[in-house]
Parts: structure tokens; C-alpha cells; sequence
């Protein structure tokens, strides 16, 4: 399948793949093999926001070879358009089927992002629960903009070829187009806080709270003061966007200029072609970074940590990706371990970036 075949709908004028599970895993393969860096960004009622508040973000999911359909918000955008995403592939469930394809093609991977420690608790528990998942680094994602030629360095030393941004929203995909040609990755995805989850400092909703897709009032529940905003106000918001452009009116009123002004990637590649970065190749000193190729493995951080991840012990957990069993029984896949509440406003996190 090529780019520019992937079926797609459009919501709040972003075009999302339209693809089942192994479609969707399919084209990653394809984009993999095609050699050229590619961005993979799980879009979601949240992202579909910020791109109809932040043009710049608009055109940064724009410029992604890859925009899956995550989350419930989406499928009820699509509703509306009398149309239908076959699965949900939002990212608890599709990024370990992700790791899963890395480890059945040999693929390296680096995690960056989370507080420190936390990437690579969720590593460890990881590559023992995907047999041949290669982890060969992990960075925590509080740096400033002075380390960050520091930190492609080191990706690039990795030999990683797909890197998991858990950077949040909109700095990950950001990240992605600015670096990822950089670290001599093919494969960028912006997860979230999927190393939260994966390492147990973030509580995954109850199994029935997914089925009837709540899994977003239970992260509203855990981290009222982050999440309100976000939830109470851009769920409805997000309705009435997408009620209206199915409507036929406007998708987005744009209140830019919001965001920062994009620089150091390539030209604009149209949307609709879901056409591969082309972001320039930078270049520097390889920093020696020890990388394990061994089969299973993770590596050290790179940098100090702290003991704030914990419960990740892994060695019972059946969430493996099972493709044969049914959509609704793949879902759960991170421990249940209590979460230790943040304190810090969505706002404040951004701040603490210091990019
Ligand atoms: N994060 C980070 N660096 C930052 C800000 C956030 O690594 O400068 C991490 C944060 O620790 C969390 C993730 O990014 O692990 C984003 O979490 P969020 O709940 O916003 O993710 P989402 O709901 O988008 O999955």
C-alpha cells in the first residue's frame, strides 16, 4: 500500500488513516522499508484541538507519513460523517503492537521521554514481555534546548531505527519532524504518556471504563487540575467542531498565531499524500554510547534518575499484543499500580520544557 492508497477521513480538516490493526501495521512496514524518516502520530480528539487552535501543530500532523485514529472522540467524529474507523488504534493498544513488529523484524528502538527513571522502568518490563524487542536507549524528556543536538547524538549512536516520543502533546510530533532525520531513525511515534503506563506511574482505566471508551474520565479522575481543561472543556469542544464540519460548516475557527513558528524541517508535503519527512540529515560526532544488540535487552539510562517509577514488575502480565483474540480483549496492557498525583498544571509541564 502507498501513501498516497491509504483510505482516510477527514476530521476537523486532518486526514486519518482509515486502517485495521494489520492494515495499520502494514504501512508501517511499507514506510520502514521506504528508508526515509517517517512520523507516526496517534490522533485523537485532544491533537484534533490543538491542530484547529495551533496552525503550525496543524501543519506538523499534516506532515506525518502515518495519522492513526485514536480514541473514542474520533470514531464519534466519524459517526457523524456517516463513516467508520474499522478499529480503534489509539495508543495503549497499537504502540506495543508496534515494539511487537520491531522485535519480529529485528528493528532497535530508543524511548525518550517521561520523568527520569520512568522510560526505562517501562523498557525493562517491555523487552520481557516482547521477546527480541532490542531497547537501545532511553532518556528521560526534561532537557533543554542546549542538550538536544546532545540527545540525536546519542539516538544516532544507538543505531535505533524507530524512536518512541513520549514527550506529550503538541512538543512530541514536533520533536519528531524537527529530529528524527537526525538520529538516523526510520520510524518516529509521539505516545504520549504510554511510558507512564507501561512503567505503572500512570493507572490504566478499568477494563469496562475502555469498553465504553471512559478511559479518558478516568485520567480526568487521577489528574483533575492537568486534565480538566483538556476534558471537560475540549471534549464538547471537539463534539461541536466535528458536529459542525459534518454539518457542512467550519471545521476550526483559528485563533492563531498560537504557536511558535516551525523551523529546521523540510518542505511542506501536502497532507493528503501522507508522503515521509524530509527533514535535513544533520550531521556531527558520534558520542560513544554503549548499546546492547543482544535480543531482549535495555540498555542504562544515559542520565541520572529518580526513584519516582516503580510497580513495574511485568513477569505476570498476559497483555502481549494477541492479534488472533478480538479488538476488545487487547486492550489492556499496562499494570494497575497506584499513580502518584503531579501537582503541575498541562500549562506548567510545558513551561518546565524549557525548549
Ligand atoms: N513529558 C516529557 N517532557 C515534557 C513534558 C511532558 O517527557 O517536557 C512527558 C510526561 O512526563 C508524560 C508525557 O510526556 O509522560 C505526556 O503525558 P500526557 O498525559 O500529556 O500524554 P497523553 O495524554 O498525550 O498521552
Amino acid at each position: 500500500m502507498s501513501a498516497s492508497d491509504v483510505p482516510t477521513i477527514r476530521l476537523l480538516g486532518v486526514d486519518l488513516a482509515r486502517l485495521e490493526t494489520q492494515e495499520a501495521l502494514g504501512k508501517i512496514e511499507d514506510l520502514y522499508g521506504s528508508g526515509e524518516p517517517s512520523l507516526i502520530a496517534f490522533t485523537n480528539a485532544h491533537t484534533l484541538n490543538l491542530a484547529a487552535e495551533q496552525p503550525t501543530y496543524k501543519k506538523t500532523l499534516g506532515r506525518a507519513a502515518l495519522r492513526l485514529n485514536d480514541g473514542k472522540g474520533v470514531m464519534i467524529a466519524a459517526w457523524f460523517q456517516g463513516k467508520r474507523f474499522p478499529h480503534d488504534l489509539n495508543g495503549n493498544f497499537f504502540t506495543p503492537r508496534i515494539l511487537s513488529l520491531a522485535a519480529e523484524r529485528g528493528w532497535s528502538v530508543y524511548f525518550l521521554g517521561a520523568a527520569p527513571g520512568v522510560a526505562e522502568v517501562a523498557a525493562g518490563r517491555l523487552v520481557r514481555l516482547l521477546p527480541g524487542l532490542k531497547v537501545v536507549g532511553v532518556r528521560d524528556g526534561y532537557f533543554s534546548p542546549a542538550e538536544e543536538g546532545s540527545i540525536v547524538e546519542r539516538i544516532r549512536s544507538s543505531g535505533a531505527d524507530v524512536v518512541l516520543a513520549g514527550l506529550g502533546n503538541p512538543l512530541q510530533e514536533r520533536w519528531l519532524l524537527r529530529h528524527l532525520a537526525g538520529t538516523g531513525a526510520r520510524i518516529g511515534v509521539g505516545v504520549g504518556a504510554f511510558f507512564d503506563f507501561q512503567a505503572g506511574e500512570v493507572e490504566r482505566a478499568p477494563y469496562w471504563m475502555n469498553l465504553l471508551g471512559l478511559e479518558w474520565l478516568h485520567r480526568l479522575v487521577l489528574e483533575p487540575r492537568r486534565m480538566w481543561r483538556r476534558y471537560v472543556l475540549g471534549n464538547p469542544r471537539f463534539l461541536y467542531r466535528a458536529a459542525r464540519e459534518a454539518l457542512g460548516g467550519r471545521a476550526t475557527r483559528v485563533r492563531g498565531p498560537i504557536d511558535e513558528p516551525e523551523t529546521g524541517i523540510g518542505s511542506a508535503i501536502p497532507q493528503e499524500t501522507g508522503n515521509n519527512l524530509a527533514i535535513p540529515q544533520e550531521t556531527g560526532n558520534n558520542l560513544a554510547i554503549p548499546q546492547e544488540k543482544a535480543a531482549g535487552s535495555v540498555v542504562p539510562q544515559e542520565r541520572g534518575k529518580r526513584s519516582k517509577a516503580r510497580g513495574a514488575s511485568a513477569s505476570s502480565h498476559s497483555d502481549l499484543p494477541r492479534r488472533e483474540q478480538p479488538m476488545a480483549e487487547q486492550i489492556d496492557l499496562a499494570p494497575a499500580a497506584p499513580k502518584d498525583e503531579g501537582s503541575s498544571s498541562e500549562e506548567a509541564e510545558h513551561v518546565q520544557r524549557t525548549r
